[in-house]
């Protein structure tokens, strides 16, 4: 899928939703996208290249 057509996909409503994080590494503002906001998910810092975990049970400080 490439943009164009994600885009379509998410204006349609698509799943999922994006969510703001704070890279731990850079503290850099990202947003991420996740189809299911709940338990563990990983993700790649775009700024850094740092990896890092969000537990989307526990709600942001
Ligand atoms: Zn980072």
């Amino acid at each position: 899928m490439d943009f164009d057509d994600w885009l379509a996909f998410e204006m349609c409503g698509g799943f999922g939703e994006d969510r703001d994080v704070v890279c731990p590494h850079c503290q850099t503002a990202l947003s991420v996208h996740t189809d299911e906001p709940e338990g563990r998910e990983s993700y790649t810092c775009q700024s850094c290249g740092g990896v890092f975990v969000v537990d989307w049970d526990t709600p942001a400080s």
